[in-house]
């Protein structure tokens, strides 16, 4: 009897050890397992109807405008505004200007022109963007400096090599001692490799890039043709076409008299 209590007891034992044992791994294990998620599932939402979509603001067509940002004027500076110009920065007006571009997509240009005609400019290009007539880019000529090289040989080559459109650069007439329209901010090129400037009589195209356009037969997507709706806008504000000249062709340039 004795001998089987103390076996007894001693198995309680051994068993209290183990479990003790037991107990001790648990917490030590407990230390570095991620919890488990709670055992009851939570309750799902109620269905719900999705909601239709937030009608978008719409797209602003017109443009907006500024004095000439300091930045930019110190970029303008002896580049489109060289020294003695009897143009000031405060004779023209900065302008953003929303636009489709050749990937069919809306995009913001800016353009530099003068503050007299900036309002009605704006105008101009609001209902541009209303026929989403594409414009590639639209910068002031100043960021084109780079573009220069052998064939882009000036800065109005360079800008119209790229397809840029612009209009404040001051400068004469390509070629001649007479002040352009460009040098007031009252002329503008518009798609000018799209657009060139072409002399028919010598087969001369400018920009270099733009002898695929000189074909004038073409109706490509940013192109201007006599009595289409972009030259109509332009006439109707009482703009000039230089696609109207006779000895040459400036089918980019529109200039306000
Ligand atoms: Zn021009």
């Amino acid at each position: 009897m004795k001998s089987k209590r103390h076996s007894q007891l001693l198995s309680s034992a051994l068993l209290f050890c183990l479990l003790l044992s037991g107990c001790g791994q648990k917490q030590e294990s407990a230390a570095d397992t991620v919890p488990a998620p709670p055992a009851t599932a939570q309750p799902s939402a109620p269905p719900v109807s999705t909601p239709p979509p937030k009608p978008q603001p719409t797209q602003s067509a017109k443009g907006t405008k500024t004095a000439i940002p300091a930045s930019l004027r110190s970029i303008m500076q002896g580049v489109s505004m060289p020294e003695g110009a009897s143009v000031t920065f405060d004779d023209l007006a900065y302008l953003t200007i929303p636009h489709y571009n050749y990937q069919g997509e809306v995009t913001q240009g800016h353009m530099v022109v003068d503050a007299a005609l900036a309002d009605e400019i704006l105008e101009i290009f609001e209902k541009l963007f209303l026929l989403q007539f594409p414009i590639e880019q639209m910068e002031p000529i100043d960021y084109f400096v780079s573009y220069i090289d052998e064939t882009f040989d000036n800065l109005d080559r360079a800008s119209m090599g790229q397809n840029n459109t612009s209009s404040f650069y001051y400068r004469n007439v390509n070629g001649t001692n007479r002040i352009s329209y460009h040098a007031y901010g009252r002329a503008i090129d518009i798609n000018p490799r799209t657009n060139p400037y072409c002399i028919p009589s010598s087969g001369y195209v400018s920009p270099a890039n733009a002898y695929a356009y000189a074909d004038r037969s073409q109706d490509l997507p940013g192109m201007i043709h006599q009595g289409d709706p972009v030259y109509q806008i332009f006439i109707e504000y009482g703009w000039e076409w230089g696609g109207d000249w006779s000895d040459e062709k400036d089918y980019q340039h529109f200039q306000k008299p």
